[in-house]
């Protein structure tokens, strides 16, 4: 089982509940909610399946790990940046104190700790989400069915009242 870092963004209410709590937690957002007009749009790394950053690094820094994330060995991360500039979003940014690529590891720590990364725990409408896609599309299902039995029991109810 796979998880992965899912965003809706027709939930996301710009809140920055996420930006906030990563800040906290690693000392600088990894995440940055954009809006335009009525949108709003949380930017972080996609852990993408085929990494250019990956590809592109020329000493093997940035790596897959046993879950998926795409994260940076800082110990051999020589601060070439090649990563930010070849990643579609522009994410690894420089750490102005070590001078090195920094970007999101899907809050490594929590995960070996069994808990879901910090952005995705904090979010109130459920914007971002870490979870197996399977489980997900499995969630969705059910919830449908249960709009549904609630809409035929409200006909139902409809259809008794008038008798
Ligand atoms: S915490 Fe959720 S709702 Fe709030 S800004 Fe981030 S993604 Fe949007
Ligand atoms: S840093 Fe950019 S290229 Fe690398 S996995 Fe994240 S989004 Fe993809």
């Amino acid at each position: 089982m796979e998880k992965k870092l899912f965003i809706n963004l027709g939930r996301c209410i710009a809140c920055r509940a996420c930006e906030v709590a990563c800040e906290k937690e690693h000392g600088i957002s990894f995440i940055t909610v954009y809006e335009f007009r009525d949108i709003a749009v949380p930017l972080n790394c996609r852990h993408c399946e085929k990494a250019p950053c990956i590809e592109v690094c020329p000493t093997k820094a940035i790596y897959r790990d046993e879950d998926g994330a795409v994260v940076i060995d800082e110990s051999k991360c020589i601060g070439c940046y090649m990563c930010s500039a070849v990643c579609p979003y522009a994410i690894p940014i420089v750490d102005p104190i070590k001078e090195l690529a920094v970007k999101c590891d899907l809050c490594a720590e929590r995960r070996k700790e069994g808990r879901d990364p910090l952005c995705a725990a904090v979010c109130p409408t459920d914007a971002i989400i870490y979870a197996d896609l399977n489980e997900l599309m499995e969630e969705k299902r059910r919830r449908k069915a249960e709009r549904i039995v609630e809409a035929q029991r409200k006909a139902v109810e409809t259809l008794a009242y008038f008798g």
